[in-house]
């Protein structure tokens, strides 16, 4: 299971609040940047192997179970995505090379990475090896720009690694992380106070960061289609469909995102899970079920870079009572 995403249940928590947005005080603006590397696994694959560059390539496993872990933007042309079946990648992209993981040379740009970060602020949140978001307010250089800190980021990766990043610059993390989705690959992109609003009307809701299919499915059902649709909701209709989640809805509706960056916050496990549609009786197809959840698992913990000792199985039934059985080694 997932550890709990205790950003999302500051988010709820604040939401809950009467927000400081709109009161008339004014309230000083933080400098939030999204730092995102552009497909990163396969561009450290077609930096070091220059045969590779300009071609499809995922890096994974290509066998019968595998998992495209990542996939250059030339695959990506062809409707490859990160986590899909290796065979479903081959069916849509015939030429496509599968390239084996290196996970220590990608630790390795990761340290590099972080440690340009460091150079601007002690307050930076990785988000996995390749991505982080900084909070710049206040920085060791006494830069006023966030827009140069993110350019001079930038550059120095380019620099450094050899490779691209991506960067989004706003006041909060919901938006610096949609910011730095916008001009990829190799992009820059500023959401102003000004125009946070009206950028998040334009968005259908399966960008939202925190909306995932499921959500996305269920929000399309109410109607809710963009960030203006999300809008026009009211807190107690959201609350009421959406739980606990719904005043996050609430408020990234209207831009409003309060929750820090964390420095060195640390991860304490990471995990997969399905439900499935028919129930299963026999233990051979459990088994096989297990298998593309245990490739996601592996995938993830590899992605963040720790490493575990526990391993929990949860299992839920059809009255969806649940048991977990756990082994330590
Ligand atoms: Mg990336």
């Amino acid at each position: 299971m997932l550890a709990p995403d205790s950003d999302r249940d500051r988010a709820r928590s604040n939401a809950e609040e009467p927000n400081r947005h709109v009161s008339a005080e004014p309230v000083r603006q933080r400098k939030i940047i999204h730092i995102d590397m552009d497909a990163f696994f396969a561009s450290v694959e077609q930096r070091d192997t220059p045969d590779l560059r300009g071609k499809p390539v995922a890096v994974g496993g290509s066998r019968v179970r595998g998992v495209a872990a990542a996939a250059s933007y030339e695959a990506r042309k062809f409707g490859v995505r990160s986590a899909m079946a290796s065979v479903t990648a081959k069916r849509k992209c015939p030429d496509l090379i599968f390239v084996k993981p290196r996970f220590d040379v990608y630790k390795t740009v990761s340290i590099q990475i972080r440690a340009i970060f460091a150079d601007y602020t002690p307050v930076f949140e990785p988000l996995s090896l390749d991505e982080a978001y900084l909070d710049v307010t206040e920085n060791l250089k006494g830069i006023a720009s966030a827009t140069r800190i993110a350019e001079e980021i930038r550059v120095k990766i380019r620099a450094e690694t050899g490779l691209t990043a991506s960067a989004g610059v706003s006041y909060n993390k919901f938006l610096a992380k949609l910011a730095s989705d916008h001009r990829k690959p190799d992009g820059l992109f500023v959401i102003t106070p000004k125009m946070g609003p009206a950028f998040v009307e334009t968005l259908p809701v399966a960008k939202f960061h925190g909306v995932g299919p499921a959500t996305t499915a269920k929000m399309h059902r109410l109607g809710i289609e963009t960030g203006l649709d999300l809008r026009a909701q009211t807190l107690p209709f959201l609350r009421q469909h959406f739980g606990k989640s719904g005043p996050y809805y609430y408020w990234i509706a209207r831009g409003v995102d309060e929750r820090p960056v964390h420095a060195g916050r640390i991860r304490k496990s990471v995990g997969a899970e399905n439900t499935f549609s028919q129930d299963l009786h026999a233990f051979g197809p459990m088994r096989e079920a297990l298998e593309p959840i245990i490739a996601k698992v592996s995938q993830r913990y590899q992605a963040t870079g720790i490493l575990g000792r526990t391993l929990t199985l949860k299992v839920k039934f059809a009255d969806f009572q649940q048991i977990t059985r756990s082994r330590t080694g």
